[in-house]
């Protein structure tokens, strides 16, 4: 039995608008499951709804088996961590690390312990008399993570915990939650926008749009086996190239490049003619100049972003355009015509109506 069940949830608000739809998901304990997708599609409100904060409007909400839909968020032994840090400005990162079990009225030198011990997972010891305002935003926000901690809840819920600090505190305070999970084993619940800290650190990433789940997968099926063009698109940094045609005669166009899509779709492909088809292929997924066997297709290199360890290349053919991820020692100059191969297992399809991927 799973540890959390979703089962068909939905959420209408009292305005009428119905921002999540048949949310279905079962949460085994220790995992850590990211919800991600643009703003607006329903994660925090799901997250919310799995708080207790919001009220399902149907579907089931399980705990270890047992409904918990009408519990309140102690009952249901969770823990909230917010964007805005949500701290007690007054009061010591002790004070406020503690102030969970000071309610609780918990004995003073358990209290002691707990908070010293939590503090030293985090980071924290050297800070513990210091006000919120003597902080950095990571620290903040350790703090506020370390607020949580303490309660040893069943489920740690985060709503864009990193949305506060800027790119560099980001990257590290990803790190510092991915160790914090491995650290404590703690079932954690993420809400994030950004595909990156989704597949960082994410065991199960649930992608979501205007309201819908997409996809359920670990990053790496999400990676390599997405489902329709939006999940293709939003997981991978720069995105999924799409090119986008006509079946005519077993081909579409990139430019004056004919694609023979019988060579990943054999016979299959008499099924599209005449129809729309999305030919895609990922950044990293080509090699410039001419393999055997693969597509091979020749563009005009329109502009080149050297970062270090790769060069983002972006080509156009005709009114098509892809960019490619190369080594930056085979940076090509702007202007050039180049060829490039992609491998034919590098390449997915997607019907151009359903946008779902065809096998
Ligand atoms: P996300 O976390 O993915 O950015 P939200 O879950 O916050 O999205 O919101 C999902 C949708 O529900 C949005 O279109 C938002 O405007 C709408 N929404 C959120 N809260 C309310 C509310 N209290 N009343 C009506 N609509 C809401």
């Amino acid at each position: 039995m799973a540890y959390l069940t979703l089962k068909n949830i939905n959420k209408i608000y009292p305005n009428g608008y119905h921002a999540v739809h048949n949310f279905n998901l079962d949460i085994e304990k220790g995992e850590f499951i990211v919800f991600v997708g643009p703003s607006g599609c329903g994660k925090s409100t799901t997250l919310r709804m799995i708080a207790g904060l919001e009220d399902i409007s149907n579907g089931d909400f399980l705990i270890n088996g047992n409904r918990a839909n009408e519990w309140g968020p102690r009952q249901r032994e969770v823990a909230m961590v917010f964007q805005s840090y949500a701290l007690y400005p007054q009061m010591t990162v002790f004070d406020n690390i503690a102030f969970g079990l000071t309610l609780q009225g918990v004995d003073e030198d358990v209290i002691e312990e707990k908070v010293n011990h939590t503090a030293a997972i985090l980071g924290l010891t050297d800070y513990l008399d210091r006000l919120p305002r003597a902080l950095s935003g990571g620290q903040r926000q350790r703090v506020a993570i370390g607020r949580a901690l303490i309660r040893k809840v069943g489920v740690f819920l985060m709503d864009e915990p990193l949305s506060n600090l800027d790119a560099k505190q980001r990257v590290t305070m990803r790190s510092e939650i991915a160790q914090i999970h491995k650290s404590t084993g703690a079932t954690t619940i993420y809400v994030t926008h950004d595909q990156t800290e989704a597949m960082t650190l994410a065991d199960r990433i649930v992608v979501m749009k205007d309201g819908y789940v997409q996809q359920i997968g670990t990053p790496y099926e999400l990676y390599y086996d997405p489902v329709n063009v939006f999940v293709a698109g939003f997981i991978g940094e720069p995105p999924m190239n799409f090119i986008r045609g006509t079946v005519t005669g077993g081909r579409i166009k990139f430019g004056d490049n004919e694609l023979d899509l019988s060579r990943k779709l054999g016979s299959k492909i008499k099924d599209y003619e005449g129809k729309p088809i999305v030919f895609a292929f990922r950044p990293e997924h080509i090699e410039l100049g001419k393999i055997d066997g693969a597509y091979q297709l020749t563009s005009m290199v329109e502009l080149t972003e050297m970062l270090g360890d790769n060069t983002n290349v972006y080509v156009t053919a005709g009114e098509d355009k892809a960019i490619l991820k190369v080594d930056p020692h085979d940076t090509p100059e702007i202007d050039e015509q180049i060829t490039f191969s992609i491998p034919v297992e590098s390449v997915y399809l997607f019907d151009g109506e359903t946008e779902m991927v065809i096998k």
